[in-house]
């Protein structure tokens, strides 16, 4: 038996064209080559879309995935950040560099030390874009440089409260001199421990000045 094929319109044998139980005749109407082509314009056209709900909808599966295979190269994986490394030297050290790699250090920092942080990345790059000097002692910071200011000038985070959560509100950058200074306290903590030390030494010639 003989079909045409609805697509290209030749004439082929039935053999060409693929097994279809819903239509009427059991065969498909677009002949084997044709409904290739078709199928491939289709995944092409709509792959995006399927990779995305994918993704979305294996999540978890594809992350712990990706983890275990982490897990069993690890050899793979540091030679592969060695190699990049060395090929795009530029990258880290431009990325060591930015707002970006200093607001996450300083999270990671404040979490392993036991605060919450309730202050969004973005968030805290911008006001630390917006934050050019200490409010304190007013030295300056020069984030396009970050690593390379002198230590204590480094910006730090100072929570003004005692509840070890970071929020915007509660929050100061200020450098690292007058963040050890401050040590953990409050900021009035802080002022009334100056003022004590103030009037202890009410008569000496530098606080006289
Ligand atoms: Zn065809
Ligand atoms: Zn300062």
């Amino acid at each position: 038996m003989e079909k045409k094929c609805s697509k290209c319109k030749q004439i082929f044998d039935e053999s060409n064209f693929e097994k279809d139980n819903h239509i009427k005749s059991g065969l498909a109407s677009q002949c084997r080559s044709c409904k290739k082509l078709y199928m491939k314009d289709f995944y092409q056209k709509n792959k995006n879309k399927y990779y995305q709900d994918y993704r979305q909808k294996n999540r978890e599966k594809i992350l712990k995935m990706g983890k275990e295979w982490r897990d069993r190269n690890k050899l793979k994986c540091s030679v592969y950040s060695k190699d990049y490394h060395e090929i795009h030297p530029q990258y880290h050290k431009k990325y060591n560099n930015s707002i970006k790699a200093w607001v996450v250090r300083s999270f990671c920092g404040h979490k392993k030390r036991g605060f919450v942080v309730d202050i969004s990345v973005n968030d805290l790059i911008e006001r630390a874009e917006n934050t050019n000097e200490c409010p304190r002692c007013g030295v300056k910071f020069d984030w396009k440089n970050g690593r390379h200011l002198k230590n204590w000038q480094m910006p730090c985070i100072a929570c003004l409260t005692h509840n070890q959560t970071l929020t915007l509100e509660n929050i100061e950058i200020i450098c690292k001199k007058c963040n050890t200074q401050q040590n953990n306290d409050s900021l009035e903590e802080f002022f009334s421990y100056c003022r004590q030390f103030i009037n202890l030494y009410k008569e000496h010639p530098l606080i006289k000045k």
